[in-house]
C-alpha cells in the first residue's frame, strides 16, 4: 500500500500546502508493480517505469515518452515524478563545487552539494554528492548553520533520493557519473533512520540507482540506538561519526547529543558497527581555534581511537555568523594531524569546498530565512563564550539532551570530568582563565530569538 507522506511536525508554517502524492522514487519496486497491476497494466510496465525513474534523463512524467499518455496521466495523479519542486544552483571552486538549494513541495528548503575531484595519478576521478536527510536539525550543534535553524521536519525516502536523481541528471549532461554519496548535508540521518535506510537501499540497489554500497557514507553526531540498529542490519555502508571533542564536558557543548550518549558510548557503538560489518569507521573532527585543537586534545583522541582501525578527518570549521569561534590555523591543524599520525592513526585534512557560495551545511537555507536580529546574534555569541569557558574548565552541561530522541539510558549527571591539561589559546576571550559562573549556552530558557520561519 502506498501511503502519502506523513504530515509535517514542523514548527514553522509551510509556504505552500504539502503535495500529498508520494514521490515515485520512494516507492518500493514491489508496491510499484502492485500499483501498476491495479491500474490494469501488464507486468513489464514496472520495468519501464523503473527505467524512467532511475536511468532516463526525464525530469517529469510528461517527458517519459516510453509510456503512453493515459498511463502517464494515471501515474501523475497518484505519484510525483520528482518530489523536489525547484532548485537554485550556485557554483564555486572553478565549477568543481555545485551547491543546490532545493525547495520541497511545502516550501521548506534543503541543500545538497556536488563536488568534483579530477583524476590524479593512480586515483580515478570522483564525483561526490552530499545530501540532506532532514529540513533543519534538532541536535543543535552550535558551530553548525543547520543546527541554528532548529528542526523543521524529516524528509521522506523520495525527498532524499530525489537529491541524488537531480545530481545524476546534471552529471550525465556533463558525461560524468556519481561515484560517492555522503549523508553530510542538513539533518541527523540517524534521527530519521527509517527514511534514510529506505533511501540508502534504493540508492545501492542494483535494480534502482545502483551505487556500490561501500561508496555510501552515513554520518552521525552519535545516536547510539541508531548505530546499533544499523549494526544489526550490517550493511556495507560506511559509518562516519562526528566526534569533535574527546572530553565529555566539551562535547556536551559542541554536540549536545553527548548529554544523552557520551563519547565513550558512541565510540563503543561505532566499534560494534566496525566489528559486525568489517568496515572502517571514520571520525569527523571539526577544528575550532583554541577550543578542541591542542596537543592534549590530539593525544586524547589518539588514545580513544587507537587500535580500532578508524580514520580521522580533520575539518577546518567553516565560519558561521552566530558563533564566536573560528577555524584553527592551518599549521595548528597540521600539528594536530601530525600527533595523530605519530600515534599510528590514519588522518586526512579535509579541504572545505564551496566557501564562496555559503560554506557550511545549512548556510544557504539559513540565508533564505529571516535575518536574526543583531541583538540575538550577540546574545548567542556571548553565551557560547561563557559555555566554552565552562566546558574548558571541565564543567559538564546540566542542560537536557535535545528533545525528541529515541529511548536510551541517559548518562549519569556528573558535574566535572577530566580537568583540562593545556590552557586554551584563543577560545572564550572574555572569560578564559577566570571561573565563569554565568549559565552555559542552552541552560537558559527560553532559547534566544531564532531565525523566522521560511
Ligand atoms: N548530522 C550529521 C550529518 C550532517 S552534518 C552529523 O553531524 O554527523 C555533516 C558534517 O558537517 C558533520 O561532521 C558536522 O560536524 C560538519 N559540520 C557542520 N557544521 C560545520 C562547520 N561550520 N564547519 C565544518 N564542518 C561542519
Ligand atoms: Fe545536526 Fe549534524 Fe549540524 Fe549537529 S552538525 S546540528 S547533528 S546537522
Amino acid at each position: 500500500m502506498i501511503e502519502p507522506a506523513a504530515p509535517s511536525p514542523a514548527r514553522s508554517v509551510p509556504a505552500t500546502p504539502h503535495d500529498l502524492r508520494p514521490g515515485v522514487a520512494g516507492v518500493d519496486p514491489l508496491e510499484l508493480a502492485a500499483l501498476l497491476a491495479e491500474m490494469g497494466e501488464p507486468a513489464f510496465r514496472a520495468r519501464q517505469v523503473g527505467d524512467a525513474v532511475w536511468r532516463s534523463e526525464a525530469a517529469s512524467w510528461d517527458a517519459v515518452t516510453t509510456l503512453g499518455l493515459p498511463l502517464r496521466a494515471g501515474l501523475a495523479e497518484r505519484l510525483r515524478f520528482d518530489s523536489i519542486a525547484e532548485t537554485d544552483l550556485r557554483v564555486a571552486d572553478d565549477d568543481a563545487t555545485l551547491k543546490a538549494l532545493h525547495r520541497l513541495s511545502d516550501g521548506r528548503l534543503v541543500e545538497s552539494v556536488l563536488m568534483h575531484y579530477p583524476a590524479r595519478g593512480e586515483r580515478r576521478e570522483r564525483n561526490t554528492l552530499c545530501i540532506s536527510s532532514q529540513a533543519g536539525c534538532a541536535v543543535g550543534c552550535p558551530f553548525c548553520a543547520t543546527g541554528e535553524l532548529g528542526f523543521e521536519r524529516d524528509l521522506d525516502v523520495a525527498e532524499i533520493v530525489d537529491q541524488v536523481r537531480h545530481a545524476r541528471r546534471r552529471l550525465v549532461s556533463q558525461g560524468r557519473h556519481l561515484t560517492n554519496l555522503v549523508f553530510m548535508g542538513m539533518g541527523e540521518p540517524l534521527l530519521n533512520l527509517d527514511a534514510v535506510i529506505g533511501a540508502a537501499r534504493a540508492i545501492t540497489d542494483a535494480d534502482r540507482f545502483g551505487l556500490g554500497a561501500r561508496h555510501l557514507t552515513i554520518s552521525t553526531s552519535g545516536v547510539v540506538p541508531g548505530i546499533e540498529r544499523l549494526t544489526a542490519l550490517s550493511p556495507q555502508w560506511t559509518l562516519a561519526v562526528s566526534l569533535h571533542a574527546v572530553r565529555d564536558a566539551l562535547r556536551d557543548l559542541l554536540v549536545p547529543l553527548n548529554r544523552r550518549w557520551p563519547v565513550r558510548a558512541v565510540v563503543a557503538a561505532a566499534a560494534g558497527y566496525a566489528a559486525a560489518t568489517g568496515r572502517r569507521v571514520s571520525y569527523e573532527y571539526v577544528m575550532i581555534d583554541g577550543l578542541n585543537d591542542t596537543p592534549a586534545d590530539a593525544d586524547a583522541l589518539a588514545r580513544l581511537v587507537a587500535g580500532t582501525g578508524s580514520h580521522v578527518n580533520c575539518i577546518p570549521m567553516n565560519p558561521v555568523a552566530h558563533t564566536p569561534w573560528q577555524a584553527s590555523a592551518p599549521e595548528r591543524i597540521e600539528a594536530f594531524a601530525g600527533r595523530l599520525r605519530a600515534a599510528g592513526i590514519g588522518v586526512t585534512i579535509r579541504r572545505n569546498r564551496g566557501q564562496e557560495v555559503g560554506a557550511a551545511c545549512g548556510q544557504l537555507a539559513a540565508e533564505k530565512s529571516a535575518e536574526p536580529a543583531a541583538v540575538a546574534v550577540a546574545w548567542r555569541r556571548e553565551r557560547l563564550v561563557a559555555a566554552s569557558a565552562a566546558a574548558l574548565a571541565g564543567e559538564r552541561s546540566r542542560d537536557p539532551a535535545p528533545p525528541g530522541l529515541p529511548a536510551g539510558s541517559p548518562r549519569p549527571v556528573v558535574a566535572r570530568t577530566e580537568p583540562r591539561t593545556a590552557a586554551p589559546r584563543t577560545a572564550a576571550p572574555r572569560t578564559a582563565g577566570r571561573p565563569d559562573r554565568r549559565p552555559a549556552v542552552g541552560r537558559q530558557s527560553p532559547r534566544p530569538p531564532r531565525r523566522g520561519s521560511r
